[in-house]
């Protein structure tokens, strides 16, 4: 099989989904294209942004005069902490399935300057956003009925980002999420079948390969993987076996911010603009069990395909069937590869 000419399905070892590569499609190896959109302009301060400093919020509290970075609790939480956990299974039969769910919803503002962006802060900047994560972790796993906490950040009014200040979310809840549920079964399956963790011999694997391999530094490292299924899709993993960010050294914590800075600024270039993306960090369940088997790290879920404008649609054989690429990792590597140079 040619996995550069062969249309073929990769497995995604984490999830043990499937994606479909068809990469005699990709007629031309590469479609970017430039836009030359206006995209300056936002103001340092916004007085209509519920998110600057000293500002009014919708509900009336108004924001404090930050400096660096600033938290608070979600003003439309998608869940509430003193919710019951209670379980209802209408008829008994597991047709009709329902469960409580407690948990909290932060904002995390990561500079008090509205135009900034992971993209455009210094890595530097980017440190006090890491050490809030750090905190904003080690405080909720401290939470009872708190079992994970999810920090993601929805980039661009593709994402459905509404409000351009650079901020993210931590969702935090009782129950594990479906996707970490997921990567969590895969990790101890591989765990109990070789003894090994399955994102460490990942990472060695694509370290030798070389071909999908982004960046590295003395923390992390960066790949388009294998098995992506956005055309920019990116894994960032920590170095160490790391569980989650309360395991960071303070190097690390530099090292993280290096990478979020060179991923993010890399993603800006492809076509010339801010580069819209879902992302977040999958650290171990913070249930009280160990979890060994987890390991740290980060996915970046970009939409666009072909430039500023068209976007990838999950869509037709996607929702019904399996997602499905034209375009092959490695050549985005490649390409992200030579972006980040130049
Ligand atoms: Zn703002
Ligand atoms: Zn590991
Ligand atoms: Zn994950």
């Amino acid at each position: 099989m040619r996995l550069t000419e062969d249309p073929h399905r990769r497995l995604n070892p984490l999830t043990k989904e499937w994606v479909l590569v068809s990469p005699h499609r990709a007629t031309r190896p590469w479609q970017g294209e430039v836009a030359h959109l206006n995209t300056a302009g936002e103001p340092a301060y916004d007085p209509s942004c519920y998110l600057c400093p000293g500002n009014a919020r919708v509900g009336g509290t108004r924001n404090p005069a930050y400096t660096s970075t600033f938290v608070f609790d979600n003003d439309f939480a998608a869940l509430k902490a003193a919710t019951e956990p209670e379980r209802l299974d209408v008829g008994g039969r597991g047709l009709l399935v329902a469960q409580g769910e407690p948990g909290v919803c932060r904002v995390v503002c990561f500079s008090p300057r509205h135009d900034l962006t992971l993209a455009t802060m210094s890595a530097q900047e980017i440190e006090p956003v890491v050490q809030t994560w750090m905190e904003q972790f080690r405080e909720l796993a401290a939470v009872e009925n708190i079992n994970h906490i999810q920090v993601f950040e929805n980039r661009g009014a593709m994402m459905g980002a509404s409000n351009p200040h650079p901020h993210c979310q931590v969702w935090a809840t009782a129950s594990l999420p479906v996707e970490p549920g997921k990567e969590l079964a895969a990790q101890r399956a591989y765990q109990q079948k070789y003894d090994r963790c399955l994102l460490c011999d990942y990472i060695g694997v694509e370290q030798h390969e070389g071909q999908r391999l982004l960046f590295e530094n003395d923390g992390f490292i960066t790949v388009v993987p294998f098995w992506a299924v956005w055309p920019f899709e990116v894994l960032v993993c920590s170095r160490r076996h790391l569980g989650s960010m309360n395991d960071f050294t303070p190097e690390e914590a530099r090292h993280l911010s290096d990478m979020l800075h060179r991923v993010t600024s890399t993603y800006d270039r492809i076509f010339g603009v801010p580069f819209p993306y879902s992302m977040g960090f999958h650290q171990l369940p913070t249930d009280g069990e160990r979890h060994p088997e987890w390991h740290f790290h980060a996915h970046f879920y970009p939409p666009l395909l072909r430039s500023a404008t068209i976007r990838k649609f999950m869509v037709g054989f996607e929702m019904l069937g399996n997602p499905q690429r034209d375009i092959t990792p490695e050549i985005v590597a490649a390409r992200l590869r030579e972006l980040a140079g130049g």
